[in-house]
């Protein structure tokens, strides 16, 4: 496309980037992290519409396990065991590769282990079933008879469950702007893309209210909001949202490791201070929360606080001291999905973490970074590529199923 004299001027007064990010959370905060650990000559942009950790990577829980969302066996039954095994590979080496590369007193790093609990009698058959497997995977877990699993939680009409000793927390916003501060990037807040220009002048513009900001290679990692930046992808996420609480301190630290329960449908850990962070309920609201409108809910908060003082009946009396909603990509299997934007192989997108995204992206980050700076095919992306997905549906090409997990 040639340009005018006007639009030569407009993209002469561009910020000019080897890779722009587009998306201030856990997946683009990674990605910017990884760029300047491999390429430390590259010169990035990072550019988030609000503040850093705005979106659900400053608004979740702060879990960080391995796995997806749902329990091993559904995903075992819904992809195949190779597949199951290679998820949870990813995500443990992401949790690794965490431990290991940053320094983990910047964003409240705990690993003191994770405990996925059974709400009914049946999840608890599969949960114990599931051991042999997850084991197999190389996963190190334990399974705990209920009277265990309440023992050790100061807990209340729990099934069993399973204690994954690699299971960990951060504080999740602190964890993001600590990824953003390692890395080199130029970091532009409050700067959001409203509009692409793709093929301008060889490479990408990308426009907002105040500057233009011009590169060959984009990383769209922007969540739920892919569709409203390049609507040929409305097919691979969708919003959804996530509600939660936090009570007062409470005196004791009775907690002592994060709890994901019936089925991912409740989630819930002690913080250092001794709030006690619940969050979930969606199960019983799922159309309502088919959502991006950032709100609380009566009904889900109510859900929420009956499951926090029917298992945990010591916070009773502790006051609510905050509720807050996120909204979180879904994509349509359940499995984060990668891909080139269309028509623009030089352009990549990473979204529908379906509210597991703090226990991929470290490791997402990564594998973006080598995909954009050359890589076709870097290990881990035909697991997660959009070529798995129909076109025009969205579904999987082999096996359409909706998403089972609760959370
Ligand atoms: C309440 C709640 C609890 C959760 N608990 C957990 C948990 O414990 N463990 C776990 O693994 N996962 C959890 N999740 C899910 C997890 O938070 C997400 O999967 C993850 O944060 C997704 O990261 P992301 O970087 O893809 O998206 P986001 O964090 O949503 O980041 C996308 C960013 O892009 C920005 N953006 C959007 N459009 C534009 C634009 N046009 N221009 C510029 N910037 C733009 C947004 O402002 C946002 O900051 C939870 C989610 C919620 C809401």
């Amino acid at each position: 496309m040639s340009l005018s004299f006007w639009q030569q001027r407009r993209r002469a007064q561009a910020l000019a980037y080897d890779v722009v990010i587009v998306g201030g959370g856990i997946v683009g905060c990674s990605t910017a992290y990884w760029l300047q650990r491999h390429n430390p000559s590259l010169n990035v942009a990072l550019v988030e519409a609000e503040a850093l950790g705005s979106g659900a990577s400053g608004r979740n829980a702060g879990f960080i396990l391995q796995g997806t969302a749902a329990d091993y066996l559904s995903d075992v039954e819904r992809y195949g065991e190779r597949t199951a095994r290679r998820l949870w590979r990813f995500t443990r080496t992401s949790r690794d590769l965490m431990e290991a590369e940053l320094r983990g007193h910047a964003f409240g790093w705990t690993s003191d282990g994770s405990l996925t609990v059974a709400g009914d009698e049946e999840e608890d058959e599969r949960l114990r079933a599931s051991v042999g497997r997850l084991r197999a995977a190389g996963a190190p877990v334990v399974y705990l008879e209920p009277e265990q699993t309440n023992q050790r939680l100061h807990s209340t009409g729990l099934y069993g469950g399973l204690f994954v000793t690699t299971g960990a927390v951060v504080n999740p916003l602190k964890l993001v702007h600590h990824l953003a501060a390692k890395s080199t990037a130029d970091v532009h807040t409050h700067l959001p893309v409203k509009g692409i220009r793709w093929d301008y002048d060889d490479g990408v513009l990308l426009e907002t209210p105040d500057q233009s900001l011009w590169s060959r290679r984009v990383v769209l990692a922007v969540g739920s909001a892919l569709p409203s930046l390049v609507p040929a992808l409305s097919s691979v996420v969708r919003p959804v949202r996530a509600q939660m609480l936090a009570t007062a301190p409470a005196e004791t630290q009775a907690i002592p490791v994060p709890v994901y329960s019936h089925r991912g449908g409740f989630y819930i850990r002690q913080e250092e201070e001794g709030h006690v962070l619940v969050g979930g309920g969606r199960h019983a609201h799922r159309r309502a929360e088919e959502t991006d409108v950032d709100a609380t809910t009566p009904a889900v908060q109510a859900t929420i606080e009956r499951y926090l003082h029917t298992h945990f009946p010591w916070t009773q009396d502790l006051p609510i001291q905050r509720r807050w909603s996120g909204t979180m990509g879904f994509s349509p299997d359940g499995r984060p999905v990668v891909g080139p934007v269309p028509g623009q192989p030089d352009s990549i997108f990473a979204t529908g973490f379906t509210g597991h995204g703090m226990g991929y992206g470290f490791r997402m980050g990564r594998l973006l970074a080598q995909r954009i700076t050359g890589a076709r095919r870097p290990d881990g992306y035909e697991l997660f590529s959009v070529s798995r997905l129909d076109e025009e549906t969205g579904c999987p090409n082999a096996s359409p199923r909706p998403s089972s997990s609760n959370r």
